[in-house]
């Protein structure tokens, strides 16, 4: 998890510093962060475009580690996605169909059908709440 907050703070949207690694075999395979498309100005040179209190210029962070995954030919499918935040429903939708098997995942994010998209399809959701305790034991890069 302390690498996945590294690589959030790479994040050009400061409404949403979110990182997240794809790990499978005890391999990091991705990474993202929220940020604008390739190419495209980002949020900390042009602002916001909010629409309806969002800010949708950026790609989520696991959009990007996903779509990295795709962009390089890397299959995904059997791993484990770690991310600072809980994913929304679009990501928990793009989780599941590129054959992620669990989420881990830190801070909250007030989303109950991402958790329950992500519970029905069988994609386990584990929450470590680094605020308790540094030391709380973390899940090992075993996916
Ligand atoms: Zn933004
Ligand atoms: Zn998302």
């Amino acid at each position: 998890m302390s690498i996945t907050q590294q690589v959030a703070t790479r994040s050009t949207c400061d409404r949403a510093q979110v990182g997240a690694i794809i790990v499978k075999d005890r391999r990091i395979l991705t990474t993202g962060y929220n940020g604008a498309p390739a190419g495209l100005p980002h949020c900390d040179e042009v602002g916001h475009l909010m629409i309806d209190g969002h800010c949708v210029r950026t790609l989520h962070a696991e959009q990007n580690a996903i779509l990295q995954a795709a962009l390089h030919g890397v299959s995904v499918a059997g791993g484990t996605v770690y991310v600072t935040h809980q994913p929304c429903l679009t990501c928990a939708k793009m989780i599941i169909n590129a054959g992620l098997v669990r989420v881990v995942y830190a801070g909250t994010y007030p989303d109950a059908n991402a958790r329950a998209f992500l519970s029905q399809a069988g994609v386990a959701l584990v929450h470590i709440d680094l605020s308790v305790s540094q030391s709380a034991p973390v899940p090992a890069l075993d996916a």
